[in-house]
């Protein structure tokens, strides 16, 4: 109980100290940052094969992602991590906090 417990402590501060959109960036979506609201063009979804920029949305607040061609979706970078890289939840809080240097 106390691992879990830890882990969603970790999850919720690397979310406070990863800004969505520069982990997007990060990951190579070309992340389209004009207009007003929170769901920004994504670039191409990493989770199918994607030609064409307009499917691929992400939200700038939560790091939710989503995808109008092969629905994949998720609520945070945590979930697009274990997606991409075929993680666990442990193994992609540990990569995420390794990359982007959070202890
Ligand atoms: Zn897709």
């Amino acid at each position: 109980m106390r691992t879990i417990y830890h882990m969603q402590l970790d999850a919720s501060y690397l979310k406070e100290m990863i800004a969505p959109i520069d982990f997007y960036i990060a990951e190579g979506q070309e992340v389209k940052t004009k207009g007003g609201s929170p769901w920004k063009l994504g670039g191409l979804c990493p989770f199918h094969d994607d030609h064409h920029v307009g499917s691929f949305y992400i939200h700038d607040i939560s790091g939710s992602y989503s995808c109008f061609s092969c629905g994949a979706t998720g609520g945070d970078i945590i979930d697009f991590t274990q997606m991409k890289y075929g993680l666990s939840f442990g193994e992609a809080i540990r990569k995420l906090a390794r990359q982007w240097r959070v202890s």
